[in-house]
């Protein structure tokens, strides 16, 4: 075939260890790139030092093992990326496209919605504050191949947004752009919590001239009282001996039908016959609610 070969990725955030709803993520991304004999990328997005759990990166990669899953490559890590996001924001700053801003959180408290723009003529210098980025006033959208149709006015329903905040810290929507462009991702599988940061991430893409990915967001795994399943709410991480269960699991919650003889197999049976028989037709596009919790 002519298609450009499939680059996919898993790219956790190290504030916590993975949980369910982190599994089912990543097996969606693992499976929708195996099963066209995609590459499968990992990367580590560690860019907030302050919250990141101690262990946790071990932990992440422990269980990816436990879990059956092997990446391709070298893990990446946002952390050791600062001079490329940092090139790209001066770039930014210099052709007006990006500017400081000295706003503080008080002084914002009253704009819950779409920064209000106090900075954007203002020309404060860089240092010391945070770098925002001018948006367009199009609309920015796109068709998710689960989700469908979706998109936003970034000037009314965002505003100009933060790339580096005003302690130093790069934000995840630009060092995303810049990784998936710069791995070469062609298709982004994620939780559905991500959906409306796509627009944003549409709006740089283009800003930056880089190619824009297929997006495929994965219902989130929600408790029975409708709350996400995810490093806010408790939810127990992933246990290496319990893989072959919830492996199973997470492949029901993302509408998949593994036959009863695969109750016993290894992780490695389960993702063989799952990458054989993936059909990303199947997932459902709204929350899933988790089974009940292994005891
Ligand atoms: N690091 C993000 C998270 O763990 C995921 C980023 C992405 O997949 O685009 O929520
Ligand atoms: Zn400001």
């Amino acid at each position: 075939s002519t298609a450009d070969p499939y680059v996919g990725r898993f790219a956790p955030t190290p504030s916590g260890y993975l949980h369910f709803g982190s599994l089912v993520a990543a097996l969606a991304s693992f499976l929708d790139a195996r099963s066209v004999n995609g590459r499968w990328l990992l990367r580590m997005e560690d860019l907030d030092p302050p919250r990141e759990m101690p262990g946790a990166q071990t932990s992440i990669l422990d269980a990816l093992q436990a879990y059956g899953f092997e990446w391709d490559g070298p893990l990446i890590r946002q952390s050791e990326r600062h001079e490329r996001y940092q090139a790209v924001i001066d770039k930014l700053l210099a052709d007006g496209h990006a500017y400081a801003c000295t706003c503080s959180r008080k002084q914002l408290e009253a704009y819950p919605g779409a920064y209000p723009g106090f900075c954007r003529d203002a020309g404060k210098p860089a240092k010391d504050a945070a770098i925002r980025i001018r948006v367009q006033a199009n609309e920015f959208g796109f068709t998710d191949r689960v989700q469908g149709p979706f998109s936003q006015q970034l000037a009314q329903d965002v505003g100009d947004f933060v790339i580096r905040r005003r302690d130093g810290l790069y934000a995840y929507q630009l060092a995303v752009v810049l990784d998936d462009g710069w791995q070469g991702v062609t298709d982004v599988v994620r939780g559905a919590d991500l959906l409306d940061s796509t627009p944003r991430q549409l709006f740089l893409q283009q800003l930056l001239g880089l190619p824009q990915p297929r997006y495929l967001h994965v219902p989130l795994i929600v408790q029975p009282d409708g709350h996400k399943l995810g490093k806010s709410y408790r939810s127990p991480p992933l246990q290496a001996h319990e893989a072959p269960p919830l492996l199973l699991r997470a492949l029901r919650a993302l509408g998949q039908r593994p036959p009863m003889e695969l109750t016993g197999a290894t992780p490695q049976e389960i993702l063989a016959w799952a990458t054989a028989h993936w059909d990303a037709g199947a997932i459902p596009r709204s929350p899933t609610l988790a089974e009940a919790q292994l005891s």
